[in-house]
């Protein structure tokens, strides 16, 4: 089956309900404003004047070197930027309560919760986290989809550029912390609950026994996406881990020294210009995202080495406590019981 009518089926499908008031990419109408375009490029080149009209299009087999289109840009990049914004908005609200509802309650405590709404041995929030994952991964295959189709017209590399700019300003939708979470929050339920994966993507699987570990997210038998989870500051996996606003993850602990707080420090503490220590993005600790998931899958998974950096991590904070205690010159009554 073609994506389109794939990406239509799933439009008309059951998630629906849950994802309610959640907006998708406009498929069909985008597809339909590229194929006129098409047809009108073709009809200028065949009546060879025009005009003008195309003057500033060159539509030969090499890269066009033109800035835009004037027939159709208006109505594409504006209106895609506009549709990822709504779907990265609806993606982020519902992970997060559906992540926060997860770990608030802890794992095993969840799951007894949950054990009256199974649906077909699933958890209904397995369910959901399915959803999801297949809602971000439709919707982005799609853009992918236009844009290529849209260089592929015109002969340009607009496309792929409104991409670049898209992950530059952090809504590129599977760059998004929030589906590393998800990632994260599959592999923390026991594999016999987990069942098939969902229509846009096969799998969720991680490595972090490896010096390099990773959470890998399979879209297709080509489309593989990897998601690293070292530390850029310490070099070693993430502890307590935080997506900073530009998605780059840390330790917390290694984020706050990074913008010159103490490790017990809150991150919303940081100066707007206090900058992300890989990427050097001013700005980016104010909409931190705390990796919830992530933080309980390598606790449950790595054991050993998440009770030693949280006792070393422990060590620091009271060494820094007492400094700061010192500094404010409290050591006389605090310096008893520390
Ligand atoms: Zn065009
Ligand atoms: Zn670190
Ligand atoms: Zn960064």
């Amino acid at each position: 089956m073609k994506f389109g009518e794939t990406f239509n089926e799933y439009l008309k499908g059951e998630q629906e309900k849950f994802l309610l008031q959640c907006s998708h990419v406009d498929y069909k109408r985008l597809k339909k404003v590229l194929k006129k375009c098409k047809v009108c490029h073709a009809a200028g080149e065949a009546a060879g004047a025009d005009g003008g009209r195309f003057s500033n299009l060159k539509l030969a087999d090499d890269t066009c070197q033109c800035k835009s289109c004037e027939l159709c840009d208006d109505n594409f990049f504006t209106e895609l930027e506009k549709e990822t914004m709504e779907i990265v908005r609806c993606f982020r609200r519902k992970t997060r309560q559906l992540i926060y509802q997860h770990c608030s309650s802890g794992l095993q405590g969840y799951l007894r919760s949950m054990q009256s709404c199974f649906k077909s041995n699933k958890p209904v929030s397995v369910q959901e986290g399915m959803m999801l994952t297949d809602y971000i991964t439709a919707n982005a295959i799609a853009i992918r989809k236009l844009l290529k189709k849209y260089d592929k017209i015109h002969g340009s590399v607009n496309g792929k550029n409104f991409n670049m700019k898209m992950r530059a300003e952090h809504i590129e939708l599977l760059h998004s912390p929030w589906l590393i979470e998800l990632g994260a929050f599959y592999l923390n339920f026991p594999v016999s609950e987990i069942g098939e994966s969902g229509e846009f993507f096969k799998q969720f699987s991680c490595d972090l026994s490896s010096s390099q570990p990773t959470i890998t997210l399979v879209l297709s038998d080509d489309v593989k996406l990897e998601y690293g989870l070292t530390c850029a500051v310490c070099l070693d996996t993430v502890f307590h881990p935080y997506a900073l606003g530009c998605g780059h993850l840390f330790c917390k602990a290694c984020a706050v020294q990074s913008a010159s707080l103490q490790v017990f420090d809150p991150m919303k503490m940081a100066s707007r210009r206090s900058k992300c220590p890989l990427c050097r993005e001013a700005g980016v600790y104010r909409n931190a995202v705390s990796m919830l998931e992530l933080d309980l899958l390598l606790k449950t998974k790595c054991h050993g080495y998440w009770d030693e950096r949280k006792s070393a991590e422990n060590v620091e904070m009271n060494k820094q406590l007492r400094q700061y205690y010192d500094s404010q010159k409290l050591a006389f009554f605090y310096g008893a019981t520390w």
